[in-house]
């Protein structure tokens, strides 16, 4: 027990749900390691290699339609 508590990245307190989770250790964690902006986990997972952002290719233009009024 206690690991929940902290981010395992940032080290900041994740925000918890339970009302029992907000107790004096918990607050003191928050003074100390302060709270965890989130996504920190998502980032991580989202990228677990780091890819060049040469990787990705551009978007293709929109193609036009060709309007002829004529
Ligand atoms: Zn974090």
């Amino acid at each position: 027990m206690g690991n929940d508590v902290l981010c395992q990245v940032c080290r900041g307190v994740l925000p918890a749900s339970e009302r029992e989770a907000y107790t004096t250790s918990r607050s003191r964690l928050i003074l100390s390691n302060g709270y965890c902006p989130g996504g920190c986990v998502q980032e991580r997972a989202a990228a677990p290699v780091q890819v060049p952002q040469a990787q990705v290719a551009p978007a293709p233009l929109p193609v036009r339609p060709v309007a002829r009024a004529r």
